[in-house]
């Protein structure tokens, strides 16, 4: 491996944690102690260096201030380092690997997110081939067509793009998947690269954009729904942005009372987005007539988003001080890579 610098910032989760010697329970412990388990880390050509939340946390408890604190990190060191290893818990990693690739405007490195299903202390652990990789990964920067310069997340000997990603399984190695888009890059013998799929390197230099409107909400559609429940959220004052997490490729009851609320979501300038239930395949609304009335209501088709990408995307937009009209058009666009276009599906 070349002499490229890496940092790795380390925020908790399983592939840091020890067991807590009075309860049993799984605690975060701190970097120092991850490099302790892993005497392989001295043996790499590149320059590494660790830093670590103050309090390393389980991903559950992530929220947007650690976001921040992961971009801040990446921004204050960006001159210094070639690429960025994010190790984080599996549990919302495919939400915080979302917000970072929107966060970072023009990112022009990589930076790759990495965790374990098992401690890295633990014989049979994942966390060891995953650091390594992801290590090798980011090191693989440079200013050339064939650069990987995006949030990506390595797991289980696949590369993805970030905001495409997917916690799938509490218990496989393979926990994460993409569910719309393929890997790029596989480990095997060799770590072979999808040039073809890598995001364009940006032309201007990093900004980050880190402001958040977290006035969102999801209603999962289910048969059976009351009026009076799903009210609970679509008459909340507050309500900026909803997820609507609606059946098959985007359908949802015809009855009078939902679309009423719909329509009142539309006036009172509440962003909504169209995502599936069904983990691939896309939105197309107006296919059936259970979804013929969304795109007058000013729904916006999600097409393939995952949910966490629609959810962090539409928090990220919201907060960027941009008219409704614009939060509504670039929902249905693609930012970074997180969506597919409906010229490209059909
Ligand atoms: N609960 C852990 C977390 O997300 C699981 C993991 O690390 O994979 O932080």
């Amino acid at each position: 491996m070349s002499s490229k610098a890496v940092l790795i910032i380390y925020t908790g989760g399983t592939i840091g944690m020890m067991e807590d010697p009075d309860t049993g329970s799984l605690i975060p412990f701190d970097f120092q102690h991850l490099a302790e388990q892993m005497p392989e880390l001295r043996r790499f050509g590149a320059k590494l260096k660790g830093v670590t939340f103050p309090k390393p946390i389980d991903s559950s408890d992530i929220n947007i201030s650690d976001w921040k604190q992961i971009a801040q990190l990446i921004e204050k060191n960006y001159a210094d380092f070639d690429g960025f290893v994010v190790l984080h818990g599996t549990d919302t990693m495919a939400y915080s690997a979302s917000a970072l690739s929107f966060m970072l405007e023009g990112l022009q490195k990589p930076v790759i997110f990495t965790g374990s299903q098992l401690p890295i202390g633990v014989l049979r652990t994942d966390g060891k081939e995953n650091l390594i990789t992801a290590i090798e990964l980011a090191a693989t920067s440079g200013q050339n067509r064939t650069a990987f310069t995006e949030v990506g997340v390595y797991f289980g000997s696949s590369l993805y793009r970030g905001n495409r990603t997917h916690k799938y399984s509490t218990e496989n190695f393979n926990a994460i998947n993409s569910p719309n888009f393929p890997a790029l890059a596989e480990a095997g013998i060799h770590i072979v690269f999808r040039y073809d799929l890598f995001w364009p390197q940006a032309e201007e230099s990093l900004h980050v954009r880190d402001q958040f409107n977290d006035r969102v909400s999801v209603l999962k559609l289910f048969p059976g729904m009351r009026p009076e429940m799903v009210q609970a959220i679509t008459r909340n004052p507050e309500l900026k942005g909803l997820i609507l997490e609606t059946f098959g490729s985007g359908n949802a009851p015809r009855s009078e009372w939902f679309l009423k609320e719909m329509k009142y979501l539309q006036d009172s300038g509440v962003v909504v987005i169209n995502v599936s239930q069904c983990s691939t395949g896309f939105i197309d609304q107006g296919k059936y007539e259970t979804s013929a009335a969304f795109d007058s209501l000013g729904i916006v088709a999600g097409s393939d988003l995952t949910f966490e990408a629609a959810l962090v995307k539409l928090m990220w937009l919201l907060g960027q001080g941009i008219e409704v009209s614009e939060v509504r058009r670039k929902m249905g666009e693609s930012i970074r890579g997180e969506l597919t276009s409906y010229d490209e599906l059909v």
